[in-house]
């Protein structure tokens, strides 16, 4: 970088001194008055997030120019890369570097190590058992912020999952949101912008982030030259971020907790319900492990619905292609009446586990539904579970 430096450092200096510029004119060098090329901006040496060039750009224009809305929020799908896209542009704004976001400067370190004085992030508190963004983190955000800013050109407070604020803790930063201190930009990240506070809502400009189309998360994956990119694409929905949980290991469990709950368990339905039984379970050492599997089983059940619906239609499978005898088992016992049933039931269940009602209850009442609408073929022998492996 330090060639880059010196040319920032150096351009400045020709405009400053009258004499400076009579000495170039006389040795020539530069062949003439003002021969200095005018460099355009260069490309960020950091890369944005990917997707939602238009918008990114939008933002980085009225940023530039002092125009920007001081409270944003982020709306958008999780693991699209809202909060790494807020931090990137707080990257870009603090940096001085030719080709800003440099990644190579103090602020940028300082940022992408998220130690930064100046650029705060607030998220929900990992230790409770409910995560929630509490009033005493909200009274501490408003004591740093009456300090002034240490370094940063326009300081950020990045508030992930902003929806997860509690009423108090909303409450609490509700003046500061209407005008924040100068120099110090709010960006509140949401994928459930419907259960924000409508006062917080209301002091935010809204900014409507959108999935990464398929091709590019495709090419994206495909150029970090991880394998399955185009099932992991289809599998993420446009969201770079589960697209990499997918393919560190997530894929393997997804797959692990589809073949426990969609195959293996249609058969015997004594080994449903004591799957069932695992799943509803909360141990609290193995909570977080918990919600998972059951988020996993419910996105499996919902997937395979999906690929009945293609194997009716006679499209080609999109999540289990590499179960297709199993997705034709379902569609041969499942009607459109059927599949509708169990959607139905599906949201439900997502709408219990989400209010905390207990998970056994939420999976036994499924397991009930899906062996009834399962039941008629079932008991005809049909091969629900497909050989595994
Ligand atoms: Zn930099």
């Amino acid at each position: 970088m330090s060639g880059a430096a010196a040319w920032g450092e150096a351009s400045p200096s020709v405009d400053e001194s009258a004499d400076c510029e009579a000495a170039f004119d006389e040795a020539g060098l530069f062949g003439g008055r003002y021969a200095v090329e005018e460099p355009g901006p260069l490309p960020p040496v950091v890369p944005p997030p990917l997707g939602n060039g238009a918008a990114r750009e939008r933002l980085c224009q009225q940023l530039d120019a002092d125009r920007l809305h001081p409270c944003l929020l982020f709306v958008g799908p999780q693991g699209l890369g809202k909060r790494q896209l807020a931090r990137w542009l707080a990257m870009r704004r603090n940096c001085d570097e030719p080709g800003a976001p440099c990644g190579a400067c103090w602020s940028c370190r300082q940022i992408q190590a998220g130690q930064h004085p100046d650029i705060i992030e607030l998220e929900p508190d990992p230790e409770k058992a409910v995560p929630i963004i509490s009033v005493a983190q909200a009274r501490a955000l408003s004591a740093q912020l009456s300090l002034h800013r240490a370094h940063a050109r326009t300081r950020f407070v990045i508030i992930d999952e902003a929806d997860r604020l509690t009423v108090e803790a909303a409450n609490a930063l509700l003046l500061t949101l209407e005008e924040p201190p100068d120099g110090t930009m709010f960006i509140l990240v949401s994928a459930r912008p419907a259960a924000l506070l409508s006062t917080v809502r209301s002091r935010c400009l809204r900014v409507r982030l959108g999935p990464v189309p398929n091709g590019e998360l495709e090419a994206w994956l495909a150029s970090r030259e991880l394998p399955e990119a185009a099932w992991l694409a289809v599998m993420a929905e446009g969201c770079p971020g589960r697209a990499l949980s997918l393919a560190q290991g997530g894929a393997e469990r997804w797959r692990e907790v589809r073949d426990l709950f969609i195959g293996e368990v249609a058969t015997e339905i004594w080994r449903f319900f004591a799957l069932a039984e695992r799943l509803g379970k909360a141990e609290k050492a193995d909570k977080a492990r918990l919600a998972g599997d059951q988020a996993l089983a419910l996105d499996a059940l919902e997937r395979l619905l999906q690929d009945v619906l293609a194997h009716h239609a006679g499209r080609p499978l999109r999540y289990n292609a590499d179960r297709a005898a199993l997705v034709a088992a379902w569609a041969g016992a499942l009607h459109a009446e059927g599949v509708a049933a169990l959607a139905n039931e599906l949201d439900k269940s997502r709408q219990m586990l989400a209010e905390h009602v207990n998970g056994r209850l939420v999976f036994d009442a499924l397991i009930v539904r899906i062996a009834a609408e399962l039941g008629p073929a079932r008991r005809a022998g049909a091969p629900f579970a497909a050989p595994a492996g």
